[in-house]
């Protein structure tokens, strides 16, 4: 089948990597460069984990975890640092409680560790009494510009065509015929798929998707003393602060320092194509003041900072599903802020739909269009 896949951020280079190597006369449109800054799925590290209070997304995480260690095979390039991660809070957590639930009704391992086990674990943190830290071991982080590349990189391999730069205008459906129209002309396709990210709006205007893009800021403060517990070795895992919202990586080897952020939705972006502000100073002063509380060794320097866009529904579940009236065209949207880890595995999903294979075995019905309209 002759294919396009607009939009080639994490998902649709994906996508476009299993159409092609299926096959299939893939072709790829993309507005920016390959790997750009602009969308979401830029930048060194994305965490990757199981640990989810929501036992659906645990468990489509290990068809995520299969396709990551395919892509890294054949990419030939390191793209998943497994360090380790931790999930805490406050021991009445109800995401903390219920991420250990899942683990348990996945049959996968963790440990439940106090303050002072995770002390003595990973001496950077610092817990309080009343915190207790779910880790497991599977947890870390991929180096989300370059599992994007490994993707294209691939897919034009196995002959798919990459037309970058290429803003599509429209996708339209005219006596049974679905056309893509970018500015660099139009071309009938059997099937098309969108995975426009947070431009996913312009493109189905009438569909009235209820997606809010929120602009996201992430922050690397200096290690002041002992380098050493901030590796990731085991020492530093990733980590998600389930009562106060925030999350962050170990060095990650190429920005010097470490990263943190908060996960909560910033300012609403209403126009995509203006000039982003660098990040806020009082975003950076709320990240020093808890990093002082949270990780002493740390500095108050911010040695990189960067914005980037969350696409949200709602109730953070991701669309995924064949388009209303347009039976030849199929999108996933809404990765809202969590998206990156099953990225590969939402263009696995989307490239069989398009392509009438039934094989993917778990329910799927949360992520239907018709929940969110
Ligand atoms: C700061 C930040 C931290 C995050 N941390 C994590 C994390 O730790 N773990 C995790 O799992 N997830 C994380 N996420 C979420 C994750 O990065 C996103 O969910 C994911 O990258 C979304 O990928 P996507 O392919 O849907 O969208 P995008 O990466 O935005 O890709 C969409 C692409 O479509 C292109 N496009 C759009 N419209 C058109 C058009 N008309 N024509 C041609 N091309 C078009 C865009 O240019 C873009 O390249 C984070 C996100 C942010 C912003």
């Amino acid at each position: 089948m002759k294919i396009a896949v607009i939009g080639l951020g994490g998902t649709g280079s994906a996508a476009l990597r299993f159409l092609a190597q299926s096959g299939h006369n893939a072709v790829g449109y993309e507005q920016f460069h390959i790997g750009h800054a602009h969308g979401s799925s830029h930048g060194e590290s994305r965490i990757i984990r199981y640990t989810y209070p929501d036992v659906l997304y645990t468990q489509m995480m290990s068809d995520s975890y299969k396709l990551w260690f395919d892509l890294e095979k054949e990419a030939e390039e390191e793209l998943f640092i497994r360090c380790g991660g931790l999930y805490f809070g406050d021991k009445n957590d109800r995401d903390v409680l219920a991420t250990e639930q899942a683990l348990i009704d996945s049959n996968l391992p963790y440990e439940r560790l106090n303050a002072e086990q995770v002390k003595e674990k990973h001496p950077a943190f610092h817990l309080y009494p009343h915190e207790i830290a779910i880790f497991q071991k599977d947890s870390g982080f991929l180096r989300a510009t370059r599992c994007v590349e490994a993707n294209v990189r691939l897919a034009k391999k196995y002959g798919a065509i990459v037309h970058e730069n290429t803003k599509v205008q429209e996708v339209y459906t005219r006596d049974n015929k679905t056309f893509v129209r970018s500015n660099s002309g139009e071309e009938e396709y059997d099937r098309v798929i969108v995975t426009a990210g947070p431009w996913m709006s312009s493109l189905f205007k009438s569909l009235d998707l209820p997606l809010v893009t929120t602009r996201q800021q992430i922050v690397y403060l200096n290690i002041n003393d002992h380098n050493e517990y901030f590796q990731a070795n085991g020492t530093f895992p990733v980590w998600i602060d389930s009562t106060d919202n925030l999350y962050g990586f170990p060095n990650d080897g190429q920005i010097t320092g470490i990263k943190l952020a908060y996960h909560h939705c910033g300012e609403v972006i209403s126009d995509l194509g203006a000039e982003r502000a660098p990040v806020d100073e009082s975003y950076i002063e709320e990240i020093r003041g808890y990093a002082k509380k949270r990780f002493p060794n740390l500095g108050s320097d911010v040695t990189y900072s960067q914005t980037c866009v969350y696409t949200n529904t709602p109730n953070a579940d991701f669309i995924i599903d064949r388009v209303p009236n347009q039976s030849n065209v199929f999108l996933v949207s809404g990765c809202s802020g969590h998206g990156f880890k099953f990225t590969v595995l939402l263009g696995k999903i989307i490239s069989m739909m398009a392509t009438d294979d039934n094989g993917y075995k778990r329910d799927l019905s949360r992520f239907k269009i018709s929940n969110f309209l």
